[in-house]
């Protein structure tokens, strides 16, 4: 479903993403995991077009998306979790959530979108006159994610999900994530929880300082002793 092959992503003069060659096929749930800096989010952002890769090849679906801006490839099927949420803080939950579905033209699909993200998140149904911004960090998690699931994504990009929150809701969350993966959804999850992402996905490459050195099943990472020191910290 998505394929970076031989990315390379700088910052001025400065490299974030060094030779970076990912897959992800159709159903997976893929994490990426690594540390404070190492490009994790550069990756993302590389994917959605926010930040242009200098080199290497990006495809969707076996379509090159690499000259596209970001909001042509969130109507082709890339929904974006930003790292820290990013929901507009003036703006209400349902508010938000129709600011998800900017580009669906159709009110019905609208408000049945809505409705699956209510039955996803009931809490959500709950506030959905409240203010984003006075929303606690996890409620803020779940706006973000049924609100990138308004356009109805083939593949969903996770940014450090588990950020800031408490760790039942890191659990509630990657438990909604799981569920999405399970009824069809594939998903791409950067995380610096390795232990936590490594329980939830099938597959996980690990990033050092913008290098993938390392990719293989999760179980088999979780079974490694050298990566549990060094990104498990256990
Ligand atoms: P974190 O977990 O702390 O968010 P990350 O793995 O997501 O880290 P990135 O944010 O992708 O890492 O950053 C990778 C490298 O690129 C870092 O050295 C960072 O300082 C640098 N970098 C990121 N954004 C910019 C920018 N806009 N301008 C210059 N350098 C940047």
């Amino acid at each position: 479903m998505l394929k970076l092959e031989n990315i390379n992503t700088f910052y001025g003069q400065s490299q974030a993403l060094d030779n970076i060659s990912i897959e992800v096929k159709d159903g997976e749930f893929v994490t990426i995991l690594g540390a404070n800096g190492a490009g994790k989010s550069t990756i993302m952002k590389t994917i959605m077009g926010l930040v242009k890769a200098s080199s290497g090849t990006i495809s969707f679906n076996g379509q090159d998306i690499a000259s596209l801006p970001p909001w042509e490839r969130a109507n082709i099927g890339i929904g974006y979790v930003p790292e820290g949420r990013r929901v507009f803080p003036e703006l209400t939950v349902e508010e938000n959530l129709k600011m998800g579905a900017y580009s669906v033209k159709d009110s019905k699909v609208i408000a049945t979108n809505i409705e699956k993200s209510y039955e996803l998140f009931p809490r959500l149904k709950e506030r959905k006159s409240q203010l984003a911004k006075t929303m606690s960090g996890g409620e803020q998690q779940m706006l973000a994610i049924a609100r990138a699931l308004m356009l109805s994504p083939k593949l969903l990009l996770i940014d450090e999900i588990s950020m800031g929150l408490m760790p039942i809701l890191v659990n509630h969350s990657l438990s909604i994530v799981k569920k999405l993966n399970s009824a069809g959804l594939t998903i791409l999850m950067v995380e610096q929880n390795a232990n936590k992402a490594l329980k939830v996905a099938g597959r996980g490459y690990i990033l050092k300082t913008g290098k993938i050195i390392m990719h293989d099943t999760s179980e088999n990472l979780r079974n490694n002793t050298e990566v549990i020191k060094a990104y498990l910290g256990e």
